[in-house]
């Protein structure tokens, strides 16, 4: 749709059309191929998604590339999202128990089932970044000054966030802080499984050269395997799991359409030792 015409479709309106063309697609996409845990429908196949830069392929970025079966039909989840997803509900207590969770930056797909969930106290925002205003219904939650106690949270969830953002060290600080000792942290970033070290250039800032090194116009570094080692320098212990690879209930990569190559990195704030 070109630009003008949406400018003049209200908000409202324009959500309610892409929620119809949800509904529909759902039931043209409906089958048993593939399973989507997030709007628990079946469909015969997934939606094409991510991009497709040189850099991406090259440098064998996962979780920022092109992918043929990514996108659910229904709610739109990406299969990072239902990776997430998964995790929490087969692996934590996430929708069982009471959970304080900070969600920044959320997924759509995710959010609307967790604004939902009784057991949470949810706050959820969308990410600061220097230059970039990624508009939304929500408040800005700037991760580099969090406005809340420490140890206040069970949960911080930002997910593709922090390649966005220049003052890592300062934002992994920030939630480290205000997690409660024992509490996870989910921080998922691209990363490129060609590079040992994370690589960040300041001399590196139009949307061109960040797509051409970063694979992304608004990225400010490109995250290496060296990623958990970040985390781990911020004080929290990580692990990382798959489907497929642990023990994960259930038929998985195939059927939910995850991507096999994509680990989950779960950084926990050291819990208080008795
Ligand atoms: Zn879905």
């Amino acid at each position: 749709m070109n630009s003008s015409i949406k400018n003049i479709i209200p908000r409202k309106l324009g959500y309610r059309l892409k929620n119809i063309r949800s509904v529909v697609r759902g039931y043209v996409y409906k089958g048993d191929q593939y399973y989507c845990p997030i709007c628990r429908q079946g469909f015969k196949t997934m939606l094409p998604g991510g991009f497709d830069l040189p850099v991406i392929k090259e440098k064998e970025i996962v979780g920022g590339g092109y992918r043929q079966n990514n996108i659910c039909p229904r709610c739109q989840s990406t299969d990072r999202d239902r990776l997430v997803y998964l995790y929490l509900k087969e692996k934590t207590t996430f929708f069982t128990a009471p959970q304080q969770v900070l969600h920044v930056a959320p997924e759509q797909s995710l959010f609307r089932v967790f604004s939902k969930l009784p057991n949470l106290t949810y706050t959820a925002g969308t990410k600061y970044q220097e230059g970039f205003y990624y508009s939304d219904e929500l408040p800005v939650i700037d991760l580099r000054a969090l406005s809340y106690n420490d140890n206040t949270f069970d949960f911080v969830i930002a997910n593709h966030v922090l390649e966005h953002i220049k003052e890592e060290k300062k934002v992994l600080r920030e939630i480290f802080r205000v997690l409660k000792p024992g509490g996870n942290a989910i921080l998922q970033v691209p990363i490129a499984n060609k590079l040992k070290q994370t690589f960040e250039d300041i001399t590196i800032v139009t949307k061109s050269d960040r797509e051409r090194y970063y694979g992304q116009f608004d990225h400010v570094r490109l995250y290496g395997t060296d990623y958990p080692e970040r985390l781990a320098s911020a004080g929290f212990v990580v692990t990382k799991t798959k489907p497929g690879e642990d023990a994960w209930p259930m038929p998985t990569v195939k059927k939910f359409a995850l991507n096999s190559d994509e680990y989950l990195y779960i950084a926990q704030k050291p819990p208080i030792k008795l």
